[in-house]
Protein backbone atom coordinates (compact mmCIF):
# COMPACT_ATOMS: atom_id res chain seq x y z
CA UNK A 1 0.00 0.00 0.00
CA UNK A 2 0.86 3.54 -0.46
CA UNK A 3 0.16 5.78 1.67
CA UNK A 4 -0.09 9.98 0.64
CA UNK A 5 -1.15 13.17 2.60
CA UNK A 6 -3.85 14.99 0.59
CA UNK A 7 -5.78 18.07 1.08
CA UNK A 8 -5.65 21.21 3.47
CA UNK A 9 -2.44 19.75 4.60
CA UNK A 10 -0.56 19.96 0.84
CA UNK A 11 -2.47 22.91 -0.08
CA UNK A 12 -1.44 25.19 3.39
CA UNK A 13 2.34 23.70 3.32
CA UNK A 14 2.49 24.89 -0.49
CA UNK A 15 1.03 28.42 0.60
CA UNK A 16 3.89 29.03 4.04
CA UNK A 17 0.28 28.48 6.27
CA UNK A 18 0.62 26.24 9.47
CA UNK A 19 -0.97 22.78 8.80
CA UNK A 20 -3.38 21.75 11.75
CA UNK A 21 -4.93 18.65 10.98
CA UNK A 22 -3.40 16.08 8.39
CA UNK A 23 -5.55 14.11 5.90
CA UNK A 24 -4.03 10.77 4.46
CA UNK A 25 -4.97 8.48 1.29
CA UNK A 26 -4.55 5.02 1.21
CA UNK A 27 -3.91 3.37 -2.13
CA UNK A 28 -3.99 -0.65 -3.23
CA UNK A 29 -5.05 -1.62 0.58
CA UNK A 30 -8.18 -3.54 2.12
CA UNK A 31 -9.94 -2.89 5.10
CA UNK A 32 -8.82 -6.41 6.44
CA UNK A 33 -5.46 -4.86 6.08
CA UNK A 34 -5.71 -1.43 7.86
CA UNK A 35 -7.76 -3.22 10.77
CA UNK A 36 -4.60 -5.94 10.55
CA UNK A 37 -2.22 -2.99 11.30
CA UNK A 38 -4.06 -1.53 14.67
CA UNK A 39 -6.22 1.22 13.03
CA UNK A 40 -9.53 2.22 14.36
CA UNK A 41 -12.56 2.29 11.91
CA UNK A 42 -14.45 5.71 11.95
CA UNK A 43 -16.32 5.68 8.47
CA UNK A 44 -20.10 4.62 8.69
CA UNK A 45 -20.23 5.33 4.88
CA UNK A 46 -16.57 4.69 3.51
CA UNK A 47 -13.41 3.05 4.90
CA UNK A 48 -11.82 6.24 7.05
CA UNK A 49 -9.53 5.27 9.43
CA UNK A 50 -7.62 6.46 12.79
CA UNK A 51 -4.30 5.91 13.15
CA UNK A 52 -3.66 3.58 15.68
CA UNK A 53 -0.74 6.22 17.56
CA UNK A 54 -1.39 10.04 15.70
CA UNK A 55 -5.30 9.51 15.60
CA UNK A 56 -4.92 11.27 12.50
CA UNK A 57 -7.56 10.55 9.54
CA UNK A 58 -6.23 7.91 7.00
CA UNK A 59 -8.97 7.03 3.73
CA UNK A 60 -9.33 4.40 1.65
CA UNK A 61 -8.45 5.62 -1.85
CA UNK A 62 -12.57 6.06 -3.50
CA UNK A 63 -14.38 7.00 -6.02
CA UNK A 64 -18.09 7.90 -6.00
CA UNK A 65 -21.23 8.39 -7.93
CA UNK A 66 -24.41 10.02 -7.94
CA UNK A 67 -27.48 8.60 -6.98
CA UNK A 68 -30.54 10.70 -5.60
CA UNK A 69 -30.39 13.93 -3.90
CA UNK A 70 -28.58 15.35 -1.11
CA UNK A 71 -25.22 13.73 0.52
CA UNK A 72 -26.85 10.38 1.72
CA UNK A 73 -27.66 9.92 -2.47
CA UNK A 74 -23.74 8.83 -3.45
CA UNK A 75 -22.80 5.29 -3.90
CA UNK A 76 -18.80 4.75 -2.70
CA UNK A 77 -16.52 2.20 -4.30
CA UNK A 78 -13.42 1.50 -2.57
CA UNK A 79 -10.49 -0.98 -3.75
CA UNK A 80 -7.08 -1.46 -3.79
CA UNK A 81 -7.39 -0.81 -8.03
CA UNK A 82 -8.73 2.78 -7.28
CA UNK A 83 -5.60 5.12 -8.32
CA UNK A 84 -4.71 7.72 -6.56
CA UNK A 85 -5.97 10.50 -9.62
CA UNK A 86 -9.59 8.59 -9.12
CA UNK A 87 -9.64 9.51 -5.65
CA UNK A 88 -8.17 12.85 -6.10
CA UNK A 89 -10.94 13.58 -9.15
CA UNK A 90 -13.54 13.48 -6.91
CA UNK A 91 -12.41 16.27 -4.84
CA UNK A 92 -13.97 19.70 -4.38
CA UNK A 93 -11.22 22.67 -5.71
CA UNK A 94 -7.96 21.66 -7.38
CA UNK A 95 -6.07 23.24 -4.90
CA UNK A 96 -7.40 20.54 -2.41
CA UNK A 97 -6.89 17.62 -5.19
CA UNK A 98 -3.12 17.54 -4.61
CA UNK A 99 -1.00 14.56 -3.13
CA UNK A 100 2.41 14.54 -1.81
CA UNK A 101 4.07 11.12 -0.59
CA UNK A 102 6.75 10.91 2.21
CA UNK A 103 9.33 12.20 0.06
CA UNK A 104 7.55 15.83 -0.88
CA UNK A 105 6.76 14.25 -4.30
CA UNK A 106 3.53 16.15 -5.10
CA UNK A 107 0.95 14.50 -7.27
CA UNK A 108 -0.86 17.08 -9.29
CA UNK A 109 -3.09 15.83 -11.88
CA UNK A 110 -5.58 18.85 -11.68
CA UNK A 111 -2.98 21.92 -11.91
CA UNK A 112 -3.34 22.70 -8.13
CA UNK A 113 -0.57 24.08 -7.87
CA UNK A 114 -0.94 26.60 -10.84
CA UNK A 115 -4.15 27.66 -9.29
CA UNK A 116 -2.59 28.44 -6.03
CA UNK A 117 -0.66 30.59 -7.95
CA UNK A 118 -2.96 31.94 -9.46
CA UNK A 119 -4.88 32.71 -6.28
CA UNK A 120 -7.95 30.57 -7.72
CA UNK A 121 -10.65 28.72 -6.53
CA UNK A 122 -11.69 26.60 -9.09
CA UNK A 123 -13.36 23.20 -9.74
CA UNK A 124 -11.94 20.00 -10.14
CA UNK A 125 -14.57 18.54 -12.46
CA UNK A 126 -17.97 18.82 -13.04
CA UNK A 127 -18.89 15.98 -10.47
CA UNK A 128 -18.60 19.10 -8.51
CA UNK A 129 -22.56 20.07 -8.57
CA UNK A 130 -22.72 16.94 -6.80
CA UNK A 131 -22.87 17.88 -3.62
CA UNK A 132 -24.28 20.99 -2.75
CA UNK A 133 -21.98 21.41 0.40
CA UNK A 134 -19.26 22.22 -1.84
CA UNK A 135 -20.73 25.94 -2.14
CA UNK A 136 -20.47 26.66 1.29
CA UNK A 137 -17.45 25.11 1.17
CA UNK A 138 -15.78 27.75 -1.60
CA UNK A 139 -17.53 30.52 0.04
CA UNK A 140 -15.60 29.42 3.59
CA UNK A 141 -12.22 29.26 1.60
CA UNK A 142 -12.87 32.40 -0.27
CA UNK A 143 -13.02 34.02 3.22
CA UNK A 144 -10.12 32.10 4.85
CA UNK A 145 -7.77 33.30 1.45
CA UNK A 146 -9.17 36.47 0.92
CA UNK A 147 -6.53 38.22 2.53
CA UNK A 148 -3.96 36.21 0.15
CA UNK A 149 -6.19 37.82 -2.48
CA UNK A 150 -7.72 34.47 -3.87
CA UNK A 151 -10.95 34.49 -5.52
CA UNK A 152 -13.15 31.80 -7.15
CA UNK A 153 -12.99 31.05 -10.89
CA UNK A 154 -15.80 32.24 -12.88
CA UNK A 155 -16.76 28.64 -14.15
CA UNK A 156 -16.74 27.62 -10.76
CA UNK A 157 -19.15 30.65 -9.49
CA UNK A 158 -21.29 29.66 -12.49
CA UNK A 159 -21.60 26.02 -11.07
CA UNK A 160 -22.37 27.13 -7.85
CA UNK A 161 -24.82 29.30 -9.88
CA UNK A 162 -26.52 26.30 -11.01
CA UNK A 163 -26.29 24.18 -8.21
CA UNK A 164 -28.23 27.31 -6.27
CA UNK A 165 -31.09 27.50 -8.23
CA UNK A 166 -30.98 23.77 -8.93
CA UNK A 167 -33.13 23.06 -5.31
CA UNK A 168 -30.21 21.10 -4.33
CA UNK A 169 -29.20 23.01 -1.73
CA UNK A 170 -32.62 22.26 0.75
CA UNK A 171 -30.70 18.94 0.57
CA UNK A 172 -28.00 19.83 2.73
CA UNK A 173 -28.96 18.81 6.35
CA UNK A 174 -28.87 21.40 9.23
CA UNK A 175 -25.66 20.00 10.43
CA UNK A 176 -23.56 20.03 7.55
CA UNK A 177 -24.48 23.73 6.97
CA UNK A 178 -24.14 25.03 10.32
CA UNK A 179 -20.73 23.50 10.46
CA UNK A 180 -19.61 24.99 7.13
CA UNK A 181 -21.51 28.78 8.31
CA UNK A 182 -19.53 28.31 11.84
CA UNK A 183 -16.26 27.62 10.51
CA UNK A 184 -16.51 30.10 7.88
CA UNK A 185 -17.60 33.27 10.42
CA UNK A 186 -14.52 31.91 12.60
CA UNK A 187 -12.20 33.13 9.71
CA UNK A 188 -10.44 36.51 9.60
CA UNK A 189 -12.76 38.08 6.67
CA UNK A 190 -16.06 36.12 7.49
CA UNK A 191 -17.66 38.86 5.13
CA UNK A 192 -16.42 37.36 2.07
CA UNK A 193 -18.27 33.77 2.94
CA UNK A 194 -21.64 35.87 2.35
CA UNK A 195 -20.66 37.95 -0.14
CA UNK A 196 -19.43 35.17 -2.17
CA UNK A 197 -23.10 32.98 -1.09
CA UNK A 198 -24.95 36.03 -2.42
CA UNK A 199 -22.76 36.28 -5.99
CA UNK A 200 -24.11 32.88 -6.64
CA UNK A 201 -27.40 33.04 -5.57
CA UNK A 202 -26.92 30.63 -2.65
CA UNK A 203 -27.91 33.50 -0.10
CA UNK A 204 -31.09 33.84 -1.38
CA UNK A 205 -31.68 29.85 -0.40
CA UNK A 206 -30.34 29.88 2.51
CA UNK A 207 -30.87 32.59 4.13
CA UNK A 208 -33.34 34.94 2.53
CA UNK A 209 -33.73 37.21 5.23
CA UNK A 210 -29.95 38.42 4.91
CA UNK A 211 -29.92 38.60 0.80
CA UNK A 212 -33.30 40.56 1.34
CA UNK A 213 -31.18 43.68 3.02
CA UNK A 214 -29.60 44.03 0.34
CA UNK A 215 -30.98 47.70 -1.35
CA UNK A 216 -32.87 48.31 2.34
CA UNK A 217 -31.46 52.11 3.02
CA UNK A 218 -31.20 53.14 6.42
CA UNK A 219 -31.04 57.04 7.75
CA UNK A 220 -27.87 58.66 5.94
CA UNK A 221 -26.98 60.47 9.59
CA UNK A 222 -26.44 57.27 11.58
CA UNK A 223 -25.56 55.04 8.65
CA UNK A 224 -23.28 56.83 6.55
CA UNK A 225 -22.77 53.78 4.22
CA UNK A 226 -26.76 53.68 3.65
CA UNK A 227 -27.33 49.96 2.75
CA UNK A 228 -28.56 47.49 5.55
CA UNK A 229 -26.81 44.67 3.85
CA UNK A 230 -23.46 46.74 3.31
CA UNK A 231 -23.88 47.44 7.13
CA UNK A 232 -24.68 43.70 8.10
CA UNK A 233 -21.72 43.05 6.15
CA UNK A 234 -19.32 45.61 7.85
CA UNK A 235 -20.64 44.56 11.36
CA UNK A 236 -19.40 41.02 10.88
CA UNK A 237 -16.04 42.12 9.44
CA UNK A 238 -15.89 44.35 12.30
CA UNK A 239 -16.63 41.63 14.91
CA UNK A 240 -13.78 39.47 13.20
CA UNK A 241 -11.08 41.89 13.18
CA UNK A 242 -11.65 42.52 17.44
CA UNK A 243 -11.71 38.88 17.62
CA UNK A 244 -15.08 38.30 18.72
CA UNK A 245 -16.58 34.46 19.59
CA UNK A 246 -18.86 32.97 17.78
CA UNK A 247 -22.00 33.64 19.96
CA UNK A 248 -21.26 37.69 18.83
CA UNK A 249 -20.02 36.85 14.92
CA UNK A 250 -23.54 34.96 14.85
CA UNK A 251 -25.55 37.82 16.84
CA UNK A 252 -23.59 40.63 14.35
CA UNK A 253 -24.90 38.88 10.90
CA UNK A 254 -28.57 38.43 12.08
CA UNK A 255 -29.11 41.32 14.47
CA UNK A 256 -30.86 43.92 12.19
CA UNK A 257 -32.87 41.18 10.12
CA UNK A 258 -36.23 43.05 10.92
CA UNK A 259 -35.12 45.98 8.69
CA UNK A 260 -35.59 43.96 5.47
CA UNK A 261 -39.71 43.69 6.81
CA UNK A 262 -40.22 47.61 6.93
CA UNK A 263 -42.07 48.63 3.65
CA UNK A 264 -40.57 50.59 1.29
CA UNK A 265 -43.13 53.76 1.97
CA UNK A 266 -41.68 53.69 5.37
CA UNK A 267 -37.88 53.85 4.02
CA UNK A 268 -35.17 54.86 5.23
CA UNK A 269 -36.81 54.67 9.19
CA UNK A 270 -37.23 51.03 10.66
CA UNK A 271 -39.21 51.71 13.37
CA UNK A 272 -39.79 48.28 16.08
CA UNK A 273 -37.10 46.75 13.46
CA UNK A 274 -35.74 44.71 16.77
CA UNK A 275 -39.15 43.37 17.42
CA UNK A 276 -40.32 42.51 13.94
CA UNK A 277 -36.79 41.00 13.36
CA UNK A 278 -37.40 38.35 16.16
CA UNK A 279 -39.27 35.81 14.45
CA UNK A 280 -36.97 35.86 11.34
CA UNK A 281 -34.18 35.27 13.60
CA UNK A 282 -36.12 32.58 15.44
CA UNK A 283 -36.76 31.08 12.07
CA UNK A 284 -32.74 30.98 10.78
CA UNK A 285 -31.88 29.66 14.05
CA UNK A 286 -33.98 26.73 13.95
CA UNK A 287 -33.10 25.92 10.15
CA UNK A 288 -29.57 25.27 10.65
CA UNK A 289 -30.16 24.32 14.42
CA UNK A 290 -27.95 26.61 16.03
CA UNK A 291 -26.59 25.87 19.30
CA UNK A 292 -28.20 27.17 21.85
CA UNK A 293 -25.44 30.39 23.51
CA UNK A 294 -25.46 31.52 19.66
CA UNK A 295 -29.33 30.70 19.34
CA UNK A 296 -29.88 32.69 22.46
CA UNK A 297 -27.01 35.86 21.78
CA UNK A 298 -28.53 36.60 18.53
CA UNK A 299 -32.45 36.84 19.85
CA UNK A 300 -31.26 39.04 23.17
CA UNK A 301 -28.85 41.46 20.71
CA UNK A 302 -32.01 41.41 17.72
CA UNK A 303 -34.56 42.81 20.74
CA UNK A 304 -32.03 45.08 22.69
CA UNK A 305 -29.03 46.37 20.27
CA UNK A 306 -30.31 49.75 20.39
CA UNK A 307 -31.45 49.56 24.03
CA UNK A 308 -27.45 49.31 23.98
CA UNK A 309 -26.91 52.05 21.37
CA UNK A 310 -29.16 54.58 24.22
CA UNK A 311 -27.79 53.36 26.92
CA UNK A 312 -26.59 56.21 28.99
CA UNK A 313 -30.36 57.78 27.92
CA UNK A 314 -31.84 55.47 29.66
CA UNK A 315 -34.05 55.48 32.45
CA UNK A 316 -32.70 53.32 36.07
CA UNK A 317 -35.58 50.97 35.69
CA UNK A 318 -35.44 50.36 31.95
CA UNK A 319 -31.42 50.18 32.66
CA UNK A 320 -33.12 47.42 35.44
CA UNK A 321 -35.15 45.31 32.81
CA UNK A 322 -32.61 44.90 30.78
CA UNK A 323 -30.15 43.70 32.80
CA UNK A 324 -33.44 41.57 34.34
CA UNK A 325 -33.64 40.47 30.98
CA UNK A 326 -29.95 39.01 30.52
CA UNK A 327 -30.05 37.48 33.80
CA UNK A 328 -26.85 39.44 33.91
CA UNK A 329 -26.62 38.18 38.13
CA UNK A 330 -25.97 34.36 36.56
CA UNK A 331 -24.93 35.30 33.46
CA UNK A 332 -22.49 38.00 33.21
CA UNK A 333 -20.55 36.83 30.61
CA UNK A 334 -23.34 36.88 27.87
CA UNK A 335 -23.80 40.20 28.75
CA UNK A 336 -20.42 41.06 27.87
CA UNK A 337 -20.77 39.36 24.43
CA UNK A 338 -24.15 41.49 23.93
CA UNK A 339 -21.96 44.85 24.63
CA UNK A 340 -19.67 43.81 22.10
CA UNK A 341 -22.00 43.06 19.74
CA UNK A 342 -23.51 46.63 20.36
CA UNK A 343 -20.04 47.98 19.84
CA UNK A 344 -19.40 46.28 16.80
CA UNK A 345 -22.71 47.47 15.45
CA UNK A 346 -21.77 50.54 15.92
CA UNK A 347 -18.62 50.03 14.49
CA UNK A 348 -19.71 48.74 11.30
CA UNK A 349 -20.39 52.30 10.00
CA UNK A 350 -18.74 53.50 7.27
CA UNK A 351 -16.16 55.89 8.93
CA UNK A 352 -17.41 55.55 12.33
CA UNK A 353 -15.23 52.09 12.81
CA UNK A 354 -12.54 54.39 14.92
CA UNK A 355 -15.33 56.16 17.24
CA UNK A 356 -15.23 55.09 20.55
CA UNK A 357 -18.03 53.67 22.26
CA UNK A 358 -18.69 55.14 25.77
CA UNK A 359 -22.04 52.98 26.16
CA UNK A 360 -19.81 49.78 26.73
CA UNK A 361 -18.23 51.00 29.82
CA UNK A 362 -21.67 52.69 30.91
CA UNK A 363 -23.05 49.14 30.66
CA UNK A 364 -20.53 47.38 32.44
CA UNK A 365 -20.49 49.83 35.16
CA UNK A 366 -24.39 49.54 35.57
CA UNK A 367 -24.21 45.60 35.42
CA UNK A 368 -21.82 46.04 38.58
CA UNK A 369 -23.72 47.99 40.94
CA UNK A 370 -26.90 45.64 40.34
CA UNK A 371 -24.69 42.83 40.90
CA UNK A 372 -23.39 44.61 44.03
CA UNK A 373 -26.55 43.93 45.81
CA UNK A 374 -26.37 41.78 48.51
CA UNK A 375 -29.08 39.36 49.21
CA UNK A 376 -27.98 38.09 52.95
CA UNK A 377 -28.97 41.53 54.56
CA UNK A 378 -32.40 41.01 52.82
CA UNK A 379 -32.72 37.82 54.34
CA UNK A 380 -32.14 39.05 57.71
CA UNK A 381 -34.89 41.55 57.52
CA UNK A 382 -37.02 38.85 56.74
CA UNK A 383 -37.91 38.95 53.10
CA UNK A 384 -39.29 35.73 51.33
CA UNK A 385 -40.60 34.37 48.15
CA UNK A 386 -41.96 37.16 45.72
CA UNK A 387 -41.71 39.86 48.44
CA UNK A 388 -37.52 38.88 48.28
CA UNK A 389 -37.84 39.11 44.63
CA UNK A 390 -39.48 42.82 44.98
CA UNK A 391 -37.23 43.56 47.74
CA UNK A 392 -34.16 42.82 45.55
CA UNK A 393 -35.14 44.92 42.78
CA UNK A 394 -35.97 47.85 44.67
CA UNK A 395 -32.41 47.89 45.89
CA UNK A 396 -31.19 47.12 42.79
CA UNK A 397 -33.04 50.24 41.03
CA UNK A 398 -31.79 52.40 44.07
CA UNK A 399 -28.32 51.33 43.06
CA UNK A 400 -28.97 51.89 39.32
CA UNK A 401 -30.14 55.37 39.79
CA UNK A 402 -27.49 56.43 42.29
CA UNK A 403 -25.10 55.31 39.38
CA UNK A 404 -26.83 56.95 36.91
CA UNK A 405 -26.32 60.14 38.63
CA UNK A 406 -22.67 60.04 39.46
CA UNK A 407 -22.09 58.98 36.02
P1 LIG B 1 -9.23 22.51 6.42
O1 LIG B 1 -7.97 23.28 6.52
O2 LIG B 1 -10.45 23.35 6.63
O3 LIG B 1 -9.24 21.20 7.18
P2 LIG B 1 -9.28 20.77 4.16
O4 LIG B 1 -9.13 21.08 2.70
O5 LIG B 1 -8.28 19.87 4.78
O6 LIG B 1 -9.33 22.17 4.87
P3 LIG B 1 -11.26 18.89 5.06
O7 LIG B 1 -12.69 19.13 5.35
O8 LIG B 1 -10.36 18.48 6.16
O9 LIG B 1 -10.75 20.23 4.37
O10 LIG B 1 -11.23 17.84 3.89
C1 LIG B 1 -10.01 17.26 3.43
C2 LIG B 1 -10.05 17.13 1.92
O11 LIG B 1 -11.15 16.30 1.53
C3 LIG B 1 -10.28 18.43 1.17
O12 LIG B 1 -9.09 19.12 0.94
C4 LIG B 1 -10.92 17.95 -0.11
O13 LIG B 1 -9.95 17.43 -0.97
C5 LIG B 1 -11.76 16.79 0.36
N1 LIG B 1 -13.15 17.16 0.68
C6 LIG B 1 -13.68 17.39 1.92
N2 LIG B 1 -14.99 17.63 1.85
C7 LIG B 1 -15.32 17.56 0.55
C8 LIG B 1 -16.54 17.69 -0.19
N3 LIG B 1 -17.70 17.96 0.42
N4 LIG B 1 -16.49 17.51 -1.52
C9 LIG B 1 -15.34 17.23 -2.14
N5 LIG B 1 -14.17 17.11 -1.53
C10 LIG B 1 -14.14 17.25 -0.19
MG1 LIG C 1 -8.34 19.00 6.71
Amino acid sequence: MQIYKVGGAVRDRLLGKPVTDIDWVVVGATTEEMLAKGYRPVGADFPVFLHPKSGEEYALARTERKNGRGYGGFIFHASPDVTLEEDLIRRDLTINAMAEDDQQNLTDPYHGQQDLEARLLRHVSPAFAEDPLRVLRVARFAARYAELGFTVAPETLELMHQLSESGELEALTPERSWKEIARALMEDQPQVFIEVLRECGALKVLMPEIDALFGVPQPEAHHPEIDTGVHTLSVLEQAARHKQPLTVRWACLLHDLGKGLTPEKEWPRHIAHEHKGLKLIKAVNERFKVPKDCQELALLVGKYHTHGHRALELKPSTLLELLQSFDVYRRPQRFEEFIAACEMDARGRKGLEQRSYPQADYLRGAATAARSIAVQPLLEKGFKGPELGEAIKGERLKALKAYKDQA
